[in-house]
């Protein structure tokens, strides 16, 4: 299989992780979470008590993260480190997930973020879902998606994986979120959401996992023949 890069962008909560996750599994490929990035980001700017929206904060903020990501060696799954610290649980959690597009309209911490997914997809055999990865990480990538799903279906979704996390929420708390996140990620001056011409669409709200993954590596076998 060539190693080429996949772009996976697309709305809250269609399932884009998970299904980057097994793709990548599948093909050998490497996954970044760059959503994860600007959740950790969002989560150093909270411990730190600093504002997104303030330049000198904003500053301070950058200078002193760090993001990486390690492999679990019992689970094998890939985790995310803030300055040396797996928050990997942290940053999933409503408190986050609420703060966190507020951040990633912030022009200085995108172009941050955006410097280290272009050197961690540099040796291709990526893939990588988040929001402008097709648009403005990757728009050379030989392969783009963009995945949505009716707001119900994503809602719960991400309730039953709350649930796993030991988190409980409203199904209209969740739902609530995932909309004005899209809303405020679909409008922001810097790199907004948006479906570039040459991605495929595939709405995930009727496929399962295994038809939403198998759907994926059919797309990437016919890229990789050509
Ligand atoms: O992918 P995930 O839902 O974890 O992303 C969390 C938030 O991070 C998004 O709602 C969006 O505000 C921001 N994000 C972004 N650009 C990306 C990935 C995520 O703006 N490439």
């Amino acid at each position: 299989m060539n190693k080429i890069v996949i772009a996976i962008d697309g709305y809250s909560g269609c399932g884009k992780s998970s299904t980057a996750k097994e793709v990548a599994k599948k093909l050998g490929f490497t996954y970044i979470d760059s959503g994860a990035m600007y959740r950790a980001t969002a989560l150093h700017f909270l411990n730190k008590n600093l504002s997104p929206l303030r330049a000198a904060d904003v500053a301070e903020g950058l200078k002193s993260l760090q993001i990486s990501f390690q492999q679990n060696p019992t689970t094998h799954q890939q985790e995310t480190y803030l300055n040396g610290v797996n928050v990997e649980d942290e940053i999933r959690t409503m408190r986050i997930s609420e703060r966190v597009s507020e951040v990633a309209t912030v022009k200085e911490i995108r172009a941050a973020l955006v410097a280290q997914q272009q050197k961690l997809g540099q040796q291709k055999g990526v893939v990588m879902d988040g929001r402008d990865i097709g648009s403005v990480v990757f728009p050379e990538a030989e392969l783009k998606l963009f995945m949505t799903a009716d707001v119900e279906t994503r809602a719960k979704r991400r309730q039953l994986e709350l649930l796993g996390k030991g988190e409980q929420a409203s199904l209209e708390e969740i739902k609530l979120n995932l909309e004005t996140r899209d809303e405020v990620d679909s409008n922001r001056t810097e790199s907004p959401l948006l479906k570039v011409s040459d991605a495929i669409e595939i709405d995930t709200s009727s496929l399962t996992f295994s038809e939403q993954v198998e759907q994926i590596i059919d797309l990437v076998k016919k890229v990789t023949l050509n």
